[in-house]
């Protein structure tokens, strides 16, 4: 594994890399990396190519200076992991690496409805920080493919609508990774290593929630189900930011289902000062 922290350094072998006829795929993290990180890395070295993964927590997406200040940090292990799963390229810029003209840029991005609802709405500004990282990281390295996570279900359109409205369509192809989970269930996500023994247990109670919901999907009034939903959590000690459901392709809310268009459950919900979110598609 060859590791670069400077845009150019990496920019020129990749460029050779190209040269030889190599296909790109690439893997973009904020460390802290678990085997959820670990199965995008095993998708984007299936093409044969030459994998990049990169490791950047990206301060312009973080609403909560206190929750940026507490992302875990676990650096050392995370460059033996990639190494270990046969990861071909490391790229750990710094800020200035990719911020050069600094992380107050005022430039913003039409991404249209999908900004401002649910993640965009209870993290204002969020998805602007994440399509200035993306952008630049997609600038800088040039994939053919793109591997993100299903785990971060808004995410991913967002990426995509970004990919769209930049153009860069003609050269990168975003692919989408199922969840990993726990074995209880629980969506792996590097902030799940600040939980608490007594929180790691209760934590389960999302997905667990997110089955009910798939459960019970042609029982009950949409806004019953997801009532009843919300109280699940909040019984188990859970503070909800929201349980919606929606359509998969739009992320519209859904009130009245013909019970053919594909759907999407979603929760956001803290235990503490942990913040969680999880989803699944809706499947009778
Ligand atoms: P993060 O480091 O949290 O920004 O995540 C980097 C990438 O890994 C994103 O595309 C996430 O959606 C993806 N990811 C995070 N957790 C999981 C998981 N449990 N299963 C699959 N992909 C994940």
């Amino acid at each position: 594994m060859i590791l670069f922290r400077k845009a150019e350094d990496i920019r020129q072998y990749l460029d050779k890399q190209e040269n030889l006829g190599k296909q790109l795929s690439f893997v973009p993290t904020m460390g802290a990396l678990h085997p959820g990180h670990l199965s995008l890395l095993s998708e984007a070295k299936k093409g044969g190519g030459i994998s990049v993964c990169s490791i950047f927590v990206n301060p312009t997406q973080f609403n909560d200076a206190k929750d940026f200040e507490k992302y875990p940090v676990t650096l050392d292990e995370d460059i033996k992991m990639l190494e270990e799963a046969g990861c071909d390229v490391l790229f750990i810029p710094s800020v200035t690496e990719i911020y050069p003209q600094g992380v107050s840029d005022p430039s913003r991005y039409e991404l249209g409805a999908i900004e401002s609802v649910l993640e965009g709405k209870y993290r204002p500004g969020h998805f602007q920080g994440v399509a200035m990282v993306v952008h630049r990281l997609l600038e800088i390295v040039m994939p053919h493919h793109l591997y993100m996570g299903q785990k971060d279900y808004q995410q991913c359109m967002v990426v995509a609508e970004l990919i769209r409205i930049t153009g860069l369509d003609k050269r990168v192809q975003l692919k989408v990774v199922p969840t990993m989970r726990e074995k209880d269930g629980l969506a792996m996500s590097s902030r799940n290593m600040r939980l608490k023994k007594e929180e790691r247990k209760l934590a389960v109670g999302i997905y667990e929630t997110l089955q009910f919901i798939n459960k019970n999907i042609a029982k009950e009034p949409f806004s019953a189900l997801k009532a009843d939903a919300a109280h699940r959590l909040t019984s188990k000690g859970f503070r909800v930011d929201y349980v919606e459901i929606a359509d998969a392709t739009t992320l519209e809310t859904v009130i009245e289902w013909d019970g053919k268009q594909g759907l999407v459950a979603l929760i956001a919900a803290y235990l503490n000062e942990v913040r969680l979110i999880d989803n699944l598609q809706v499947v009778q």
